[in-house]
Order: C-alpha cells, then structure tokens, then sequence
C-alpha cells in the first residue's frame, strides 16, 4: 500500500487549454491545493499514441455514441440529421474519431500530478467533462462553454481543456503509455512535505 501523499495521476493539457494559454494557469490550480508536479513535457502527439491512449474497448466507444445521444434528446436534435443514423454503437467511432484528430492538431503538455487523492482531487479540480455544466471554480467551468450539442453540429470533439485520468489504475496505465520507464522527479514540497 502506498503512502497517502504518492498517488499519482496522468494530465494531459488539451489543444484548446494551450492555444488558450492556460498552461500556466493550470499548473497553478493544481500547485496552490498542494498537489506535485513530478513530470511535466511539452510535445507534439503523434497520432498513434493518442489512438492507443483511449480505449479501444466497444463499450467505451458505445457510451460515447450514448452520450451523444442524450444530449441530441435533451436538446430535441436529430441525431439522423447529422450523423445519418441513430445507432449509438456507429456514433462512438465517429465521435472517437473527432476526438484523434482534435487531440493531433496542436502540440500538448503532459505531466504526472502527485498528491493526497491525486485522482480524484485533480477531477475535481478539472470539473466534469462538459464544461457548459462543469462548476464555476474548475478549469472547465472557468474557461470553456464548450457543450456536445455545439460540438457535434461542428462535427468535432467536444474542447474541454484537460484530460485527467479517471482512476488510480488507469492512472497507472497512462503515466506507462506516455512517460514510459522515465523516472518521475522526487522533491520536497515546502509545507507539505516537512
Ligand atoms: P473525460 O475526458 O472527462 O474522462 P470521457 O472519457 O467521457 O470524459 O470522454 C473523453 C473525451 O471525449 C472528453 O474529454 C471530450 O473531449 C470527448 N467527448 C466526450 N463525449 C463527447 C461527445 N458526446 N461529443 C464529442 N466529444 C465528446
């Protein structure tokens, strides 16, 4: 069992937080809740690597066609209109698709954030996916209204700003996939660490 302060959890800043300039911003909401950056890159994606980031598993790609879905029913859309089908399992490759291609189209920063429930606290800081809904306070709900109804009628994946793993397994998983053997850099943080 590891120590409470070493979870650890994936980031990804996103094309729209960079071209936003928020990298800095960011860094800093994670930094002031006395969270650790113990890897921190800039880099230029390629395609690959972002395909292999998110799940290839149907059920995945299915809820991605599901949420779309949702939403075209909330807002009373056609889904048929826009897609030519309403057929969830066909609308999440679609959608995944939309999302490689945002995710190639600039470069990204990526990091490890290391701290007391790093995962969840680091969710938490982020806000929920959509950021039309996320809270004012996260960096969804600050800085995008973005929302899956506009994203879709512009046939592209919804901008939220960060990725943040969504558990400490699939933390683990995406710190192997992006960093490799890297080591991760061991400091002490003032007030935190003694
Ligand atoms: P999260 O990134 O919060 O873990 P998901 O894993 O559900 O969210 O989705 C992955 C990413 O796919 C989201 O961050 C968003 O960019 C995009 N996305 C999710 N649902 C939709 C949708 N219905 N339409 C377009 N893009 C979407």
């Amino acid at each position: 069992m590891k120590h409470p302060k070493e979870e650890r959890t994936y980031v990804m800043i996103k094309p729209d937080g960079v071209q936003k300039g928020l990298i800095g911003e960011i860094i800093k909401r994670f930094e002031q809740r006395d969270l650790k950056i113990v890897a921190l890159e800039m880099f230029k994606p390629t395609k690959d690597l972002i395909d292999n980031h998110y799940p290839k598993k149907e059920e995945w790609i299915t809820r991605l066609g599901e949420k779309t879905k949702a939403t075209y029913e909330k807002y009373g859309y056609d889904l048929v209109v826009d897609f030519g089908t309403d057929d969830t399992s066909k609308i999440g490759p679609e959608v995944r698709k939309w999302l490689v291609d945002y995710m190639t189209s600039s470069p990204l920063v990526k990091m490890v954030v290391q701290g007391v429930h790093a995962v969840d606290v680091v969710r938490k800081i982020a806000g929920q996916t959509m950021p039309y809904l996320a809270d004012m306070g996260t960096i969804r709900g600050d800085f995008s209204i973005d929302s899956p109804a506009l994203a879709n009628k512009e046939k592209r994946a919804v901008m939220n700003i960060v990725h943040c793993s969504e558990t400490p397994e699939e933390a683990e998983h995406e710190i192997k996939h992006w960093f490799g053997n890297q080591a991760m850099h061991e400091y002490k943080r003032f007030g935190v660490d003694e």
